[in-house]
C-alpha cells in the first residue's frame, strides 16, 4: 500500500506547494446540488455538496492538508454541517478529508474495498480516524428528502473502489475519477483499475445521461453528454492505436518511441503525461 502514500505524498506536494493560494468555490448547478472545485492550484477532485430538505451530504473531501478550509467553505455553502459523505474512490485527492470531516460529526460511506484499502494504509484518508464507517457493495440510494442520489459501485475501473452517483431528479451524475474531462485519466492499475474496465464504466455512466444531464467529473470542468462522448471517443481510439503495436510485437520502450498518442498531446498534463498515459495504455493490454 506504500503506493497510496505515494501518490498522496504527491498530491499533497503540489497542494502545498501552492497552499496559501488555493480556495474553494461552490456552484449551485441544480437546486441544492452544489459542485465545488478547487482554485489557484491543486486542490483535489471535483466535489459536490447536496443540500437536501432533510439532510446535507456530501461527494469526496479532498486533500488532507486542506481540510479545514474545505470543511469552513462547504459548511457555509450548505448553511449546516454535513451529515453524510461518500467516497468516489480511495485516492488523497478525494478521501483525503475523511479524518477530518468524521471528527466533525460527518457519517462516511465507501465502496468495501475503499475501507480495505485504507486499513492498510490509511494515510489517504487523513489518519486512521478516516476510515469509511458504512460500507456497500453493488451500491448505496441516499434519501436527503428531495434530493435522491444513487451511488453505483464500477468494477475495475480507476481502482477497484470506485463509484458513480446519480441524481435522477436532478439529472446530475458525479462520476469520480471514472472521467477525467479533457485530459488524460490516471488509471491506477496498483489500486485494481484496469484500461478496459474504465472504458466500460465510461460507457456504462454514458447511457445514464442524456443531453440535458450535467456531468461533474473526478477532474476538469462541468460537462455533458457530448463532452464525455469526446473522452471516452480519445480512450478507445488511443486503445486501438496502441493495441496495433502491441499487437506487432513492440516493447513499451518501442511503442513510446512511436508516440501513438501524439495527436492526443492537448489532454497531457503535469499528472498524467502523454508517455505515462501510452505506459498505462501498453501495460493493462499486456496483463489483461
Ligand atoms: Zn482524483
Ligand atoms: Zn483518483
Amino acid at each position: 500500500m506504500r503506493k497510496i502514500a505515494a501518490l498522496v505524498c504527491f498530491l499533497a506536494t503540489l497542494a502545498s506547494a501552492q497552499d496559501a493560494e488555493i480556495t474553494f468555490k461552490s456552484t449551485e448547478i441544480e437546486p441544492g446540488i452544489f459542485m465545488v472545485e478547487a482554485e489557484g492550484g491543486f486542490g483535489g477532485g471535483n466535489m459536490a455538496v447536496l443540500v437536501g430538505k432533510d439532510h446535507i451530504a456530501m461527494i469526496d473531501d479532498g486533500l488532507p492538508p486542506l481540510a479545514e478550509d474545505l470543511l469552513i467553505h462547504v459548511a457555509e455553502t450548505a448553511g449546516g454541517p454535513i451529515d453524510f459523505l461518500v467516497n468516489t474512490h480511495v485516492h488523497g485527492d478525494h478521501a483525503g478529508g475523511n479524518a477530518h470531516f468524521a471528527e466533525n460529526g460527518t457519517v462516511v460511506f465507501a465502496h468495501d474495498n475503499i475501507r480495505k484499502r485504507l486499513l492498510e494504509d490509511s494515510s489517504g484518508a487523513g489518519g486512521p480516524g478516516g476510515l469509511p464507517v458504512v460500507t456497500f457493495g453493488d451500491g448505496v440510494t441516499f434519501h436527503l428528502g428531495n434530493i435522491e442520489a444513487r451511488v453505483t459501485h464500477m468494477p475495475m475501473a480507476h481502482t477497484d473502489g470506485d463509484a458513480a452517483i446519480y441524481f435522477p431528479s436532478a439529472n446530475v451524475i458525479h462520476t469520480g475519477d471514472i472521467l477525467f474531462h479533457d485530459m488524460f485519466p490516471f488509471i491506477d492499475l496498483e489500486s485494481g483499475g484496469t484500461l478496459d474496465g474504465y472504458i466500460t464504466a465510461q460507457k456504462k455512466i454514458w447511457s445514464m445521461a442524456n443531453d440535458a444531464t450535467k456531468i461533474i467529473p473526478g477532474h476538469g470542468s462541468l460537462t455533458d453528454k457530448a463532452g464525455m462522448k469526446a473522452d471516452i471517443a480519445m480512450l478507445v481510439d488511443g486503445r486501438t492505436l496502441i493495441k496495433a503495436l502491441v499487437d506487432q510485437g513492440m516493447s513499451e520502450e518501442e511503442v513510446l518511441a512511436a508516440n501513438p498518442l501524439a495527436k492526443y498531446d492537448t489532454y497531457n498534463w503535469a499528472f498524467i503525461t502523454t508517455e505515462r498515459m501510452t505506459r498505462t495504455f501498453y501495460r493493462s493490454l499486456t496483463t489483461d
